[in-house]
């Protein structure tokens, strides 16, 4: 076992390479767009304006899709509402939309994420008034083997759309936790429990948007918000780039 000091210096070093070959493959390969197929970019903006929306009627606080104003969960009020205030996605988690965030999550395309991170700001309410942007930090382990960290990437753009600092260091883990891939709902929100700590400046805003790459159950984002309120932040919004329905 490397003493923690020589860990940190390796995993810095095998998340360079991690970076440095992504870099690479897309500097030498020729982008061609995910869905018209022409070269020129990984993603054309009006290619991105026809991946699949997540329109239609949808809870105003949790994006879940079929609801009028409210949903059940959300119109409750009690202790079962969200932690977050409010949610967004611009796209549902299918067809083009899951191929482009698979393909910036797993073979490195991450030129896909601007134009994906670009349409996400696009859905940010203006009178969340946000004051910063927060990346949903990855386990250290899948940072170290994939060498960056998609919501990262998204939250810089996102940021830079609404005009606003992107803070990458408010948010922690506070240890590894399995996939949440892997399991379903009820466990996904166990498995959560307490994975985060938040730590803000005395100056910090307090209208804060956590940012992911993708939301199933909003359980992530839920504890991010949560850790978030802990730590004294009035406002929590979330935003990810597709929802699954
Ligand atoms: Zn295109
Ligand atoms: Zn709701």
């Amino acid at each position: 076992m490397l003493p923690a000091r020589h860990r940190a210096m390796s995993d810095e070093f095998t998340g360079l390479l991690g970076r440095l070959r992504v870099e690479a493959a897309e500097f030498v390969l020729p982008q061609r767009c995910l869905v018209c197929g022409r070269f020129g970019a990984a993603l054309h903006p009006e290619c991105a304006a026809s991946l699949p929306a997540a329109d239609g009627p949808r809870c105003h606080r949790c994006w879940r899709p079929g609801a009028g104003t409210w949903c059940e969960r959300c119109a409750s009020g009690g202790p079962a509402v969200p932690a977050f205030d409010g949610l967004r996605t611009p796209f549902t988690f299918t067809g083009d939309a899951r191929r482009a965030i698979l393909e910036a999550k797993f073979r490195g395309v991450t030129a896909l994420l601007v134009p994906l991170a670009r349409a996400a700001a696009d859905v940010v309410p203006g009178e969340w008034a946000i004051e910063a942007v927060v990346p949903v930090p990855l386990a250290r382990g899948r940072r170290r083997s994939r060498g960056y960290n998609q919501a990262e990437v998204a939250a810089a753009e996102v940021a830079g759309c609404l005009g606003v600092p992107v803070q990458k260091r408010w948010l922690r883990r506070t240890r590894e936790t399995p996939p949440q891939a892997s399991l379903t709902a009820d466990a996904r929100s166990r498995n959560l429990r307490g994975a985060f700590e938040v730590r803000l400046p005395d100056s910090a805003p307090r209208r804060v948007l956590v940012v992911d790459d993708v939301t199933t159950t909003g359980a992530t984002l839920e504890e991010a918000a949560r850790a978030f309120r802990a730590a004294g932040a009035r406002q929590v919004y979330a935003l990810a780039i597709a929802r699954e329905d």
